[in-house]
């Protein structure tokens, strides 16, 4: 049988040439399979119609009889647009979307076949819930959780299926999901940040978190994919020598699409237009291969079930492409892995941008408050934000040059810096007119031509202030950016909440002006904030030394980081805010320290079956070819082989050499695992990462080392060279 590999790249090679019509303003086709507010107008009654919106903006609760018009009104839209089946849409804790679809027909009691969707089924399903994780929160038997209708984020018909958008929580009253917690962290940051605005204008009445996410991927052609057992069933490279072409000469950034992918992209980009996902941007990225794309802003909740939502549609169009869509933060060693950034920042109902400077000193002020507190949320839960970002799979990438390690900082730029460092020079108490008068005019009244020039972004940061938003880039490009945008929002919220309280404490108590007292407590927060601000190379080691010094935490892996998730202090922020309890808390910390287990077991399997599958069998074959030469040039020559088959005879041995160490290595591998698996649960997962994960490096060495010794026609699986350069 021919090898997969040589077939696969055959595939390759005969790939059909796709074009995808461009028709009409794409302006037109946005949103046009969503359920969004005009399709509501038009569909649903008046009153209907005024309590959904009522829901949406001001989280008022849904009645009995607005469900009911809102499920006519969705399922007549549904129906004439084509869709047969509907779905409670959520993301359980899996890291994927979950949906089980219903049909809308049914036939009633006295046998008549009709299409029937109501208010209760709108508003909440029982999926099986028994194998979704919960981390001990359910037993098995008493598997019962549903998914119950989020308003806030609107239904949308995917294919023929209506999707709608829900929160997943156990019957006891647990978040099973992503959403839930991220859904309370926005109602707090919303309170927090509105109290605050309202310092500066009294007409805030709410404030909404918005997310820009930028997603990182790696495409490469679905038959090489499906040559490669590893990325098939791990989503990366075990194994693989590196290409003598990489990324060396950085001709693959921002350098022209190449048609097969564009052509893929504008078929996505039509997808998610159709499904309101607002992508503007698409372009090569620093690796071969590897691309990125962005939308538009948007409000936290929705941008993230759009990137959920993304991630699924773009498989599914790559399919129709030949294509495999790596998302994984690490799919091949020696090259840049993916991430996916997450843009934030905080917009009022009246339309301004709190992390955007403004046009006059008050505006400003109001800019450095959200601004300042900003960093201050950070510094004090530096290690939680961290642990948010947390997975087998980021554990590659950070600290590995090309992302920013595991030690948060904060880049605010050198000119911010400078402002900075004037508040803190302001005086403790009142401030004279004079000086507030300087300040205004010299500090504060400065801000916005400053930011003008501030160019100097630094991409080693992990949290870089960028003009008028902050950019979390250390989020890995698997990641569901619910749960880091939970704790940034939680951890800005909570202190948020803490600068009103001193702030209204020095009014009221010590009879300050409202500018003198916010002035005061930001000199504060700014000096007791100092050390998360980092404006040199996060990548070089003197950032780690000097990190140290300054106390900030740095784990390096995901299984230290994650303790921090169940800190005292970080169960305290999460129950005092409302967002997640104790329990739910203990119970995410252990599915995740479960799914790191489970990763690193799967790769350390997958790894060991491709070493004595295909890699030991090939380089036994190779060296029989060997073992056959040396022969014949022993009969032909006689003692004079010895000469004419040297080069073959160390090829022999060095063959040997690496079969023996492989045998060792996976042998060891697999005892390590079965120690491992004895143990309770963080242990276990201390083992998986200090004893059993060191040896997936130490097995691919040996692999790599055959691959460049072993005949190209022998050698099985597609290699780096042809999963990075050929589309
Ligand atoms: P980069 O140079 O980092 O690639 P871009 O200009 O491409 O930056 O923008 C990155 C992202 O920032 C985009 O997804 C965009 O929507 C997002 N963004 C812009 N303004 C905001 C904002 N106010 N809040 C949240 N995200 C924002
Ligand atoms: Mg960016």
């Amino acid at each position: 049988m021919p090898i997969l590999r040589f077939q696969a790249l055959q595939d390759v090679q005969n790939r059909p040439i796709q074009t995808i019509k461009e028709e009409g303003l794409r302006s037109l086709s946005y949103n046009m399979n969503v359920f969004g507010e005009q399709v509501m107008r038009q569909h649903l009654p008046v009153s209907a119609f005024e309590n959904v919106i009522e829901a949406i903006h001001k989280g008022k609760k849904i009645d009995r009889i607005t469900a009911d018009a809102v499920a006519t009104g969705m399922k007549t839209w549904a129906l004439n647009k084509g869709a047969t089946h509907y779905t409670h849409w959520f993301q359980p804790l899996t890291g994927a979307t979950a949906e089980k679809h219903d049909a809308f027909f049914e036939i009633t009691t006295d046998g008549h076949v009709i299409e029937k969707f109501d208010g209760a089924q709108l508003v909440q399903q029982e999926p099986d819930a028994s194998s979704f994780p919960n981390g001990g929160i359910r037993n098995t038997f008493e598997a019962r959780g549903y998914t119950a209708w989020d308003p806030t984020s609107p239904a949308f018909i995917y294919d023929t299926t209506l999707c709608i958008p829900t929160v997943f929580v156990a019957y006891t009253g647990e978040a099973l999901d992503y959403k839930t917690p991220l859904l309370k962290a926005l109602q707090e940051i919303d309170t927090a940040a509105t109290d605050v605005a309202r310092y500066f204008d009294k007409n805030v009445s709410k404030v909404h978190a918005t997310l820009g996410w930028e997603q990182e991927f790696f495409l490469i052609d679905s038959s090489l994919a499906a040559a490669r057992p590893d990325i098939a069933l791990t989503g990366r490279t075990l194994l693989g020598h590196a290409s003598a072409k990489g990324q060396q000469l950085d001709d693959h950034y921002f350098g022209s699409i190449p048609t097969r992918v564009l052509t893929y992209l504008k078929h996505l980009e039509q997808e998610c237009l159709l499904l309101g996902i607002p992508i503007k941007t698409r372009h090569n990225e620093v690796a071969p291969n590897q691309f990125e794309i962005a939308p538009i802003f948007e409000e936290v909740n929705l941008a993230v079930d759009h990137n959920s939502l993304l991630m699924d549609v773009m498989e599914k169009v790559a399919e129709r492409h030949y294509f495999k869509v790596l998302f994984h933060e690490k799919p091949f060693a020696g090259v840049n892995g993916s991430g996916k950034h997450n843009n934030w920042s905080l917009a009022t109902d009246t339309g301004i941008n709190l992390l955007s400077p403004g046009t006059t000193p008050m505006k400003n002020l109001q800019f450095l408050t959200f601004f300042i507190n900003t960093i201050k949320a950070v510094h004090s839960y530096e290690a939680l934000l961290r642990a948010s970002i947390a997975s087998a799979g980021n554990d590659h990438r950070l600290g590995a040059n090309e992302a920013p390690p595991g030690i948060l900082s904060v880049f605010i730029g050198s000119q911010l810096t400078q402002v900075l460092d004037e508040l803190e020079k302001v005086t403790d108490g009142k401030l004279s007119p004079q000086e507030k008068t300087d300040l205004k005019l010299n500090v504060v009244g400065k801000i916005p031509e400053i930011l003008l020039d501030n160019t100097d972004r630094n991409r080693t940061s992990p949290f870089a202030f960028t003009g008028n938003k902050f950019e979390f880039r250390a989020v890995g490009a698997t990641a569901n950016c619910a749960h880091p945008m939970t704790v940034l929002n939680a951890i800005v919220a909570n202190q948020l909440k803490l600068f009103k309280q001193e702030v209204d404490i020095l009014i009221n108590e010590s009879s300050m002006k409202k500018d003198d007292a916010i002035f005061n407590v930001l000199r504060e927060y700014i000096k007791e904030s100092r050390y998360i601000r980092f404006e040199g190379d996060g990548y070089g080691e003197a950032w780690e030394k000097e990190a140290k010094k300054r106390g900030l935490s740095h784990h390096r892996n995901t299984i230290d980081a994650l303790a921090e998730k169940i800190s005292p202090r970080a169960i305290a922020l999460f129950e005092s805010s409302d967002i997640m309890n104790a329990v739910e808390i203990q119970a995410r910390y252990e599915i995740e320290i479960e799914e790191y287990i489970k990763r690193i077991q799967i790769e350390s399997r997958v790894l060991g079956d491709i070493a004595r599958n295909h890699i030991i069998p090939t380089a036994l074959r190779y060296q029989n070819v060997l073992i056959v030469n040396v022969k014949g040039l022993k009969d032909i020559y006689g003692d004079d082989y010895k000469v004419l088959a040297k080069e073959q005879t160390l090829i022999i041995k060095e063959i040997s050499g690496h079969i023996d160490a492989l045998n060792a290595f996976i042998t060891e591998m697999t005892e390590a695992r079965k120690k491992a698996n004895q143990m309770k649960l963080v242990l276990k997962s201390k083992a998986y990462c200090s004893k059993v994960l060191p040896y997936l490096d130490k097995i691919r060495r040996h692999c790599d080392k055959l691959e460049l010794i072993v005949e190209d026609e022998l050698w099985p699986l597609p290699k780096y060279r042809e999963l990075l350069f050929i589309n």
